[in-house]
């Protein structure tokens, strides 16, 4: 018998923090190595979040044990800033805080999932989706949309992937990795497909103040509020707080599904730390004068590295309307020779970038299919052009 389940074993280890991980021990070694692979804003966390932080330090209330679902305070502070930023009323019994959001994507799946149920996945797509809803025995089945139509899968995509053992859609807007968002048409087109069908929404919505030019985020439950009995939301303070290490996140959803998740989370981690849940406090009863700074500085970087991508033959970059990453597609350069190598895929691509420039930048193939390069730009101005001028350099010796 095998030592490591099967189940476990199948899961890939996480593709973006390989990179991060490889990136940083080169700079430790002494490279001047320059990472696009991490997703976190390079800002610290605002200073009235630490503060908050500070002071629940020293309140002995917050050195025990607290009810598994969350504390009263930050489950009441998420409905309101749910009513606030998404316009629709939320009871506080059925917000789930977890430990950031990608606990809220494993305990929605295993929530509602069973072996042999299929869940609709469009692609690209960040890259824990698949492993969580593998961990359940169901299966996930990719809707791909590619550069062509603006990372973007249409309802008839949908449609054309549905089948009788169909359970959910996972919907990502604004995306991670692509960048794009779904207009307010379009996610209220795909809302009323899946309620016409029965088809449970898990919607991530933790990109959902990083929107830029005139895109706008859109809840699907504001728009198909019927919706709501078949949709669990998904979202945490990580990126738009700046808050990634203090690992605090939420699910929304119909009282049952929410109750079910408690019950598993009551065994696997209880309570998120106290003192996260109340910086959470502190940053979801504030107002939204940080996230607007940052995102001016993120809309500043973003226009650079677009710029400096689409000027380099063989790549092609739409504009990223949400979240921090750009996703080109590097389909123009596989194939070329780039000094004695001929990267056919956008992994060896990505690997070469690494050796010769000395960038990190994360592979397609992490995200769905070979043919895209993944680069975050929460990162300072100066390395984030510095990186991409090397990537220029480097791709502009194709032949
Ligand atoms: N959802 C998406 C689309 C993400 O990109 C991330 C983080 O990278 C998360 C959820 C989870 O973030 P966290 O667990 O840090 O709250």
């Amino acid at each position: 018998r095998a030592r490591v389940s099967t189940r476990v074993a199948a899961i890939a280890e996480s593709a973006t923090l390989a990179v991060d991980a490889k990136a940083k021990a080169l700079k430790a070694a002494g490279r001047p190595v320059i990472g696009f692979g991490a997703g976190e804003p390079d800002f610290p966390t605002p200073d009235y979040i630490v503060e908050a932080a500070v002071r629940a330090a020293q309140d002995p209330a917050n050195h025990r044990y607290s009810p598994a679902a969350g504390l009263p305070a930050l489950r009441e502070a998420i409905a309101a800033k749910t009513l606030r930023d998404s316009g629709y009323e939320v009871r506080p019994s059925d917000v789930l805080v977890t430990n950031g959001g990608k606990q809220a994507v494993y305990q929605a799946f295993a929530a509602i999932l069973d072996p042999g149920d299929e869940v609709l996945l469009p692609a690209p797509y960040w890259t824990t989706y698949p492993e969580a809803i593998r961990l359940t025995g169901a299966s996930p089945v990719e809707v791909f949309a590619g550069v062509d139509q603006g990372y973007l899968v249409t309802v008839e995509q949908l449609e054309a992937a549905r089948t009788p053992r169909t359970k959910a859609l996972l919907f990502n807007s604004p995306s991670n990795p692509t960048g794009a968002v779904y207009s307010p048409e379009q996610t209220a087109e795909i809302g009323r497909w899946a309620l016409e069908h029965g088809i449970w929404v898990i919607t991530d919505e933790i990109y959902e103040h990083l929107t830029y030019d005139h895109a706008v985020f859109t809840p699907v439950v504001r728009v198909v509020p019927e919706l709501a009995d078949t949709t669990i939301v998904l979202n945490g303070v990580a990126k738009t707080y700046a808050m990634t290490g203090w690992r605090v996140g939420w699910m929304i959803g119909p009282s049952d599904v929410v109750k079910a998740a408690t019950n598993l989370q009551s065994h696997l981690t209880s309570n998120v730390a106290n003192v996260s849940q109340r910086a959470a406090v502190a940053a979801l009863t504030g107002d939204l004068s940080a996230v607007e700074t940052m995102r001016a500085a993120f809309d500043r970087r973003r226009r650079t590295m677009v710029e400096m991508l689409e000027a380099i033959d063989g790549v092609r970059c739409p504009a990223p309307q949400g979240a921090f990453y750009a996703y080109p597609s590097v389909e123009g350069v596989l194939g070329r020779t780039i000094r004695g190598v001929t990267p056919t895929t956008s992994a060896e691509l990505a690997a070469l970038i690494l050796d010769e420039a000395e960038v990190a930048v994360v592979p397609g193939e992490a995200f769905g299919p070979s043919g895209y390069l993944r680069l975050s730009y929460a990162l300072g101005d100066d390395d984030l052009v510095e990186g991409v001028r090397r990537i220029q350099a480097l791709l502009g010796e194709a032949v």
